[in-house]
């Protein structure tokens, strides 16, 4: 089973708009119209089983109307296919309610983007939200590193994240792109850290919206497979971050990136099977 632990859509209605406008906004090439439709067809030709949507609350007052579309896809895919993480801002009020509703809908966790949500993930409103999200026993996926979008804002530096994880021991933290978009030198601290890392558009290739290659640097082959081998191939976890990269192309990269075939099958379906609770 090959599960996508990173993606993205959006409402039918919103999509095309929402995704052209931050294709343009960070000069990114965006390869679906990030509807639910597009990622499926993308899935069915990739060869991709189950993807993992990552909602982000960029304001407080979106919680519940996400939350609400999130719990329709999930009652319409129940749990096969399509599967959605809940969203929570830091100022989201009562996230303790929250968090408790998602749990009890059944959700498997919940995303921070700390860049588009405005507050740092070593914060006291960040700490407190993975705090209670521990107590619920839910998975927290952090975006971890730059963003394109907001060109030198360290809100999930490494640093700050190293932080995050000495405050709250959780080990269902999933810092995403190999735990330091495009700080790959400073991600390497977190190499071994209890928790997991997703490889979301860590490979590459990475394209502006011209469809040529961004001058930014992917992470180097080799560094990704050290990055593997210390942190623990059981802690990886296959992310594509569509529509911001190709599915199949970002199975491809991580096919050919010089991992053995055991590796391979934990960080494409393994790991994130045990993670959902799908095994046995
Ligand atoms: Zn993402």
């Amino acid at each position: 089973m090959i599960i996508d632990f990173h993606t993205h859509t959006f409402p039918d209605a919103l999509a095309p708009r929402a995704v052209a406008g931050m294709a343009a906004a960070a000069d990114m090439m965006h390869y679906s119209d990030g509807t639910a439709a597009a990622l499926l067809a993308s899935m069915a030709r990739a060869g991709i089983d189950a993807a993992v949507l990552a909602p982000v609350v960029t304001k407080p007052h979106q919680t519940g109307d996400i939350n609400r579309a999130a719990a329709e896809v999930n009652a319409a895919f129940q749990g096969r296919g399509l599967i959605s993480l809940g969203g929570v801002h830091p100022d989201t009020e009562d996230p303790e309610k929250v968090l408790e509703g998602l749990a009890a809908r059944g959700f498997p966790g919940i995303k921070l983007h700390p860049l588009f949500q405005g507050v740092p993930i070593d914060d006291e409103r960040n700490v407190r939200l993975v705090e209670i999200a521990a107590a619920l026993d839910m998975i927290v996926l952090i975006h971890a590193g730059s963003d394109p979008n907001y060109p030198g804002l360290d809100y999930a530096s490494p640093r700050r994240l190293l932080r995050l994880l000495e405050r709250v021991p959780h080990k269902k933290i999933i810092l995403a792109h190999m735990a330091g978009f495009a700080d790959w030198d400073e991600a390497e601290a977190l190499w071994g850290a209890p928790c997991y890392i997703d490889t979301a558009v860590a490979l590459g290739p990475w394209r502006r919206r011209d469809g040529q290659l961004s001058p930014a640097r992917p992470m180097d082959g080799d560094r990704f497979v050290r990055a593997v081998r210390t942190h623990g191939a059981e802690r990886v976890l296959f992310g594509s971050d569509s529509p911001w990269s190709d599915q199949g192309e970002s199975l491809s990269a991580l096919r050919a990136s010089g991992l053995s075939d055991s590796e391979l099958s934990a960080i494409l379906g393994g790991n994130g099977a045990r993670l959902l609770g799908w095994e046995g």
